[in-house]
């Protein structure tokens, strides 16, 4: 059944919201818990597996409110670290892909916040067919909570890194945040929760004042505005003075240091001078820095950093003191970067 509205859209109400509902509803207000508690708490797949509600109530709400689930329509499993990647069907025939990774401290899910996304990154797979439409909060959550039903292990940490740009969908994306780290659902601790943004400074500001203790990202991939802007359009709406003024404003807001995430492409943003410049944003901030090899994909022409290079810019990283890791490459083998798997899916389907 097709979500037609967000208005009926069960998953994605508050319990406060719910309780409403159940009384305009004619229900006793006890009834929101329960069926909160079947959504967000056992994962339920349908209102029949609601049990303790009574066969009329569960006639009356799949009449009103129509209750979807992602369904699976590929999954790749990697060989080399078991990380796996789902590509999954929405109500309406659209598809994204979330990411699952197994690490020491516990299971870690990406999730896409957009089917598409329209900030046009130079070297990013997802962005390349544009913006197609929002995802509504219960499509954020049910991409972890297929994700948990399919492995039958617990997800500890959430990572908004996969297609889209979060702050492009802000309404939604705290409302999932909200569900995500409430009690009565998940109950994901905040801390293990990061959002990752190409930079949308006032959408990072407002972030600021909800009081959240989860980690921002920033991918910013440049030190300069000239060369940002030959990586990422969104340069040329905000500066990096008052992105970083922004950033200084986050963790000061919310005492939560803020990740730069930095792409290194081969020849464009590798140098020794690039480290340098690199750590002169990141000290006063006391930022982390995450360095990705870049993932190359084939309708651009841009190469990963020799492994020689990027050892380097890690050393000259940490010489001037910065916190420093290179993100470990999961999945290599399986369609590595973001976007890929949707796209070569929807390439097939054409075909077809
Ligand atoms: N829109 C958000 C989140 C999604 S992208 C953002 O821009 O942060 C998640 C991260 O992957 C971003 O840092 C993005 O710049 C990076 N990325 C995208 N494509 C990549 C590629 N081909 N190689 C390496 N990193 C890539």
């Amino acid at each position: 059944m097709e979500l037609t509205s967000e208005k009926y859209d069960i998953k994605s109400m508050t319990l406060e919201e719910l309780k409403k509902e159940m009384e305009a509803m004619g229900e006793k207000a006890f009834r929101a818990a329960q069926l909160y508690e079947w959504m967000h708490g056992k994962l339920a797949r349908n209102y029949e597996e609601m049990t303790n509600l009574s066969r009329s109530l569960r006639e009356k709400l799949a009449e009103k409110y129509p209750y979807t689930s992602l369904k699976p329509v590929q999954v790749q499993e990697s060989k080399l670290d078991g990380t796996r990647k789902f590509l999954f069907g929405l109500s309406d025939g659209n598809v994204v892909e979330s990411v699952w990774m197994r690490y020491k401290h516990g299971n870690s899910v990406c999730i896409s916040s957009q089917v598409g996304c329209r900030m046009g990154c130079r070297f990013c797979a997802s962005t390349l067919d544009g913006l197609e439409r929002n995802l509504l909060p219960s499509e954020m959550l049910d991409q972890i909570y297929a994700i948990t039903r399919l492995t039958g292990e617990r997800v500890s940490n959430v990572v908004v890194m996969g297609t889209g740009e979060p702050m492009d969908n802000y309404d939604n994306l705290v409302r999932f945040l909200r569900l995500l780290t409430g009690e009565g659902g998940l109950h994901i601790s905040q801390r293990n929760v990061t959002v990752s943004t190409c930079g949308i400074v006032p959408k990072m500001r407002q972030l600021a004042e909800e009081n959240f203790q989860i980690t921002l990202a920033l991918s910013l991939h440049a030190t300069t505005d000239e060369k940002r802007k030959k990586l990422m359009p969104v340069a040329n709406s905000y500066h990096l003075d008052e992105l970083m003024e922004t950033c200084a404003y986050y963790f000061e807001k919310t005492g939560r240091r803020i990740t730069f995430e930095y792409s290194l492409v081969g020849g464009v943003n590798d140098t020794l001078e690039d480290a340098k410049e690199l750590s002169a944003l990141a000290a006063p901030l006391h930022a982390h820095i995450n360095l990705i090899p870049v993932n190359p994909i084939k309708e651009r022409n841009y190469v990963q950093s020799g492994r020689r290079e990027i050892e380097a810019f890690k050393n000259k990283l940490e010489k001037n003191k910065i916190n420093v890791t290179i993100r470990r490459e999961m999945g290599r083998d399986i369609d590595g970067a973001c976007g890929q798997l949707r796209r070569r899916h929807m390439t097939e389907s054409e075909e077809r």
